[in-house]
């Protein structure tokens, strides 16, 4: 068949004989928060989905998701962008399809329970810059976090969608705790709550077909509203679960536009509309307009991410979820933890702790933060326990769950561990079993202080209150008062192609590896001359020291590829391998605190004598909880460093006096940084 006779075929099926469908799949699209989530960190940038945002209101689609979850925390610390800007942006562009928002409930977009105040706030802006619809979720299933954002919500008129986090105890809904009537009664507390509609939320893929046909059979008879299925490709399973959710009567699915769909994002949009044409459920969506936005993101946008992605496997599906029932996105994240910590033998240990782990700290779903709460204890326990004492280094998230502060787990919590986490645990010893916010004391009067003559308006306080670090430090770049670091401008089409060019030379064995060298301080004789070489051009400094010339800095011109052939003296090697693909976030994985650190910027503490604090991960310092001079008794917390969202307090090795503090409050440090010096 020649091609042109497929596009007759095409044509003839889509505009002729298709008939109207009686009850219509209503699809959301993912790929402007999901799907980038999902597959580049979250590090899509609004300029780059402007370019199909129009196009992407004409699918027909029931909504699509635009913001929430990681974007939030990404755009403000990587990408300095507001993220409140990009909800009105994309509104201008997108008029006619509604916006849908993941919500953690009362975690917001961060990783704890905020104070009620904040997170009424939070959704009172996110209503009035233009959300719609409201994917709540708690990552316990607690329903409690969701009384304070959910009449807000109502009061604003916007979609309550109510989730209910699909998690396993056994495989196939078996064993104790996650099985069939457990969502049955799930769905119908969220009924109860006045839920417009109800999403099984499946982030890891964890959701088998026959499962998915039988839990919104069971939904669908239990209450009136819609059923949404949310599945993750993650396991290959998800297509699949898709159909038989949709034979089974399921409302609305998930979807991705092609370059943002499959691995750990969600099955593409494309073969689904082509799996209902002419049925009952036909999606009614012009596949030819769809192929259009996929050729723009295709060659115009992924270009500008494919380094992004996480190219280590040439397998698409993650067959360790299959295996371990553990979220795709957590474990690819505890891969990272372990290799940068130089532990990546010590896998095995962690898969079989994990279980135990999970099971201890009272059998919870494993979504954000919990994944992460348990992902890194689980760290913790196989690097630092021994065999006469578990639980040595407990995470303060753990010791927060462990006091209530996330609210009820499913299975009681291992009282030894949470007596072990809660000793000395400054809220007190005794868990709350009350809604956890309501321990929470108001945070905005703070927040509002301590931002003053910065923030302009309530959406600058929230970005304060949800992360004070990085959120003020985007404020100092967003009102001009700090430049923002080279990293966080986007990359264009035409560095990707001078970068695709250095890969092919280097692959070709045209580059030649330069030593590299220090280059000495410009002295004020330095003199600039420009040199031309055929048809490069180069910026050349030339200081005489000593009487005779010393070359001290090259620097090559931006209209040639910058590294082939003039590396800036002090540059590391000179032929770059690919460019190194950070780990791909997968879904509801926090985006990573950078662990690069500037070159230049490590205080030396060499002359300092004392016992040093090294840091025994890579992370970001949240604070020092003392200052020079001050007394430390053994076991006392000096430092608070934040490795992967968790904050980890950490302890005096020796009882002295501080003599030497490295880093302050925001810095990032490496593994083996010293962080402070006790005498
Ligand atoms: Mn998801």
């Amino acid at each position: 068949m020649s091609d042109h006779d497929q596009v007759k075929m095409t044509e003839m099926n889509y505009d002729k004989d298709r008939p109207v469908a009686e009850n219509p799949l209503k699809v959301e699209d993912l790929t402007f928060r999901d799907g980038h989530q999902s597959l580049f960190a979250t590090r899509g940038r609004t300029e780059d989905m402007i370019p199909v945002a129009e196009m992407m209101d004409e699918v027909g689609f029931w909504a699509v998701e635009t913001w929430g979850g990681a974007t939030f925390d990404t755009m403000h610390r990587f990408l300095n962008e507001d993220p409140w800007e990009r909800i009105r942006t994309l509104k201008r562009y997108m008029k006619k399809t509604p916006f849908s928002m993941l919500l953690r409930a009362q975690n917001l977009v961060g990783y704890r329970n905020y104070a009620d105040d904040v997170a009424r706030a939070f959704v009172e802006r996110a209503c009035e810059n233009g959300m719609d619809i409201f994917r709540t979720f708690d990552a316990l299933n607690d329903y409690r976090n969701f009384e304070t954002v959910v009449p807000v919500i109502k009061e604003y008129g916007k979609h309550f969608q109510g989730c209910i986090c699909y998690t396993m105890t056994e495989p196939r809904m078996g064993g104790e705790v996650y099985n069939l009537e457990y969502y049955v009664n799930k769905a119908k507390e969220l009924e109860a709550m006045e839920a417009d509609s109800i999403c099984i939320k499946d982030m890891a893929g964890l959701i088998a077909p026959y499962d998915a046909y039988e839990i919104v059979k069971a939904l669908k008879a239990a209450v009136k509203v819609p059923i949404h299925l949310h599945s993750h490709f993650t396991s290959g399973m998800s297509p699949m679960s898709h159909l038989k959710a949709i034979e089974a009567g399921v409302d609305i699915i998930d979807t991705c536009m092609t370059p943002y769909a499959y691995r750990t994002s969600h099955a593409a949009i494309e073969p689904l509309v082509m799996t209902l044409l002419g049925t009952n459920r036909d999606t009614g969506f012009d596949i030819k307009h769809l192929a259009k936005i996929n050729e723009i993101l295709e060659k115009e946008i992924m270009p500008k991410y494919k380094h992004l992605l996480d190219d280590s496997k040439v397998s698409i599906i993650d067959i360790n979820v299959l295996l371990h029932q553990t979220p795709g996105g957590m474990l690819s994240n505890l891969v990272n933890q372990l290799r940068e910590m130089d532990a990546l033998d010590k896998i095995d240990q962690v898969y079989k702790e994990l279980p135990r782990v999970r099971k201890e700290l009272g059998q919870i779903p494993l979504v954000t933060p919990t994944s992460q709460i348990v992902g890194i204890q689980t760290v913790n326990n196989v690097l630092f326990d021994d065999e006469n004492e578990r639980y040595k280094m407990i995470t303060d998230q753990v010791k927060d769950l462990c006091y209530g502060l996330y609210g009820k787990t499913a299975i009681p919590i291992d009282p030894e561990v949470q007596k072990k986490a809660l000793k000395g645990y400054e809220r007190g010893e005794e868990p709350i079993t009350c809604r956890p916010a309501e321990v929470l004391e108001p945070e905005l009067p703070k927040a509002k202080e301590e931002v003053k003559g910065l923030a302009v308006d309530m959406d600058d306080i929230l970005i304060y209150a949800l992360y004070p670090v990085t959120g003020k430090r985007f404020l100092r770049w967003k009102y001009g008062k700090e430049d923002p670091p080279p990293e966080t401008k986007p990359r264009t089409l035409e560095q990707v192609k001078a970068e695709e060019e250095l890969i092919r030379k280097a692959k070709a064995g045209l580059l030649v590896e330069k030593p590299s060298k220090e280059p000495p301080p410009k002295s004020e004789n330095l003199r600039t001359f420009n040199v031309f070489v055929d048809n490069e051009y180069y910026e050349v400094g030339v200081d005489e020291v000593g009487g005779s010339p010393v070359l001290s800095y090259i620097q090559q011109m931006p209209a040639q590829a910058p590294v082939a052939m003039a590396p800036p003296v002090a540059a590391a090697p000179a032929a770059p391998a690919a460019p190194a693909a950070p780990a791909a976030a997968p879904e509801e994985k926090p985006a990573e605190a950078p662990a690069e650190k500037p070159a230049g910027e490590k205080p030396a503490a060499a002359d300092t004598e004392g016992t040093e604090l090294k840091a025994p991960m890579p992370g970001m310092i949240v604070r020092y909880e003392k200052e020079v001079g001050d007394e430390v008794s053994e076991g006392e917390t000096v430092v608070v460093l934040e490795a992967m969202k968790m904050e980890n307090a950490l302890p005096a090795p020796v009882s002295g006096t501080i003599k030497a503090i490295n880093f302050s409050s925001g810095d990032s440090v490496a593994k083996n940084d010293v962080l402070c010096v006790i005498g």
